[in-house]
């Protein structure tokens, strides 16, 4: 007899496309191919020197057991301190929620207020973990796709139009991933006051919150007043901003309530985030004067990549590209090859050895998503191979 079959969670969920075409990439890298990537969502940076420090001080001092499931205390009163000065936020510290990872954070986000049978509105072009997270959670995503002709941004009455009595929460994540698209405070609230006319939940993916250039600033949206903050969610982490993708190390903060139902869910789930880990998180946001000049080190990198690849890539006849204004990403429009966009990928990584992720991976047929950092050179030889195959393709 065989075993019976795995469970609807197993059978349902979807892999995450991002980390299968970095891993292909990969494979092919480490068969000796010369492959440019620009499907991998992380900073080419290493975390900076004086936050590996203080972890490697914390775990010779023995900080090596558990910790308050939501998190050590200095560093939920750390989270809350910064935004109070970043966005004049007020917060106590039992509202801080330290999780394993931004993804987690989100997940515990949708967890904690939607049921079996509720609707979520996910904006598409959506971040790929958005509609497997409602999923097992038992609800329902409804996508709302705002393409490049409204720069990838929702307007209040596509949202007002998904909305039914079902609905329950609206997702947002400005900047975005895939997209690198910033809502302006005014666009946001616009949107925010059609969730709360209907009475929903906002979860707030603020993870790009400091990787945004030209004139464009971040939203904190529970900074509206204090009927939204009584239902928004903010998620935001470590990851991006400081290089520390492996680290694991995510934020929430969110009314009291719903910090408290988070933090139950993650002692059942996972426990608290590695115990030396939070103590070099803890000096990102304590030595200032250090993390800043890191951070601004790689924005600057990041801001003259993101130039020139847009630059090149809207010299590629056939393609067109929007010059996003956050994260690190760009998100061109191939459509007028008339290829559908994961076959557009395959080729590119066969044929070019150029690595791409396809935009209905992210609910958005017709684009790919070109993250930026990585180096220069790789961005001018990839951009180069790409115009070789797009002319090819034209011919
Ligand atoms: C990377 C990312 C996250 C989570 O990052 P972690 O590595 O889990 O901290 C969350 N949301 C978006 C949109 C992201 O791109």
């Amino acid at each position: 007899m065989n075993p019976p079959p795995l469970s609807t969670w197993a059978r349902n969920v979807s892999p995450s496309p991002t980390l299968a075409v970095d891993a292909k990439a990969k494979a092919l890298q480490a068969a000796g191919e010369d492959v440019c990537g620009f499907a991998a969502g992380e900073p080419d940076f290493d975390t900076p020197e004086h936050i590996k420090e203080a972890c490697i001080v914390a775990l010779k001092a023995g900080k090596t057991k558990y910790a308050p499931t939501p998190g050590i205390e200095p560093l939920r009163q750390a989270i809350v301190e910064r935004y109070a000065a970043e966005y004049g936020l007020k917060l106590t510290a039992a509202q801080a929620i330290v999780s394993p990872g931004g993804k987690f954070n989100c997940y515990l986000g949708v967890l904690a207020v939607c049921s079996p049978g509720d609707e979520v509105i996910v904006p598409a072009p959506y971040w790929v973990s958005y509609p497997e997270m409602v999923k097992l959670a038992g609800a329902t995503p409804r996508f709302v796709l705002a393409d490049d002709r409204t720069g990838f941004r929702l307007t209040p009455e596509m949202v007002e139009a998904a909305i039914t009595p079902r609905t329950r929460l609206l997702i947002l994540n400005s900047p975005s991933n895939p997209t690198g698209a910033v809502y302006t405070r005014k666009e946001l609230e616009a949107i925010v006051a059609v969730a709360l006319r209907h009475n929903l939940y906002i979860l707030s993916d603020e993870m790009y919150e400091h990787l945004v250039y030209d004139d464009a600033r971040p939203t904190c949206i529970a900074t509206f007043g204090p009927e939204v903050a009584a239902r928004t969610i903010t998620v935001a982490g470590f990851s991006k901003t400081y290089a520390m993708t492996g680290w694991r190390i995510g934020t929430t903060v969110a009314p009291l309530p719903i910090a408290k139902a988070i933090s139950e869910l993650q002692s059942q789930m996972s426990s608290n985030v590695t115990t030396f880990a939070q103590f070099g998180a803890l000096a990102a946001l304590k030595e200032k004067d250090k993390t800043g000049a890191a951070v601004q080190r790689m924005l600057v990198a990041f801001d003259r990549r993101r130039k020139s690849l847009h630059a090149e890539l809207n010299r590629i006849p056939g393609v067109s590209c929007l010059l996003a204004e956050g994260a690190f990403y760009l998100f061109p429009n191939i459509s007028s090859f008339g290829l559908k966009d994961l076959d557009f990928c395959n080729r590119l990584l066969d044929e070019q050895k150029v690595a791409a992720v396809p935009g209905s991976a992210f609910g958005a047929e017709g684009y790919l998503r070109l993250s930026y950092a990585t180096s220069d050179e790789i961005i001018s030889k990839g951009v180069a191979r790409l115009a070789g195959f797009c002319a090819g393709l034209r011919r």
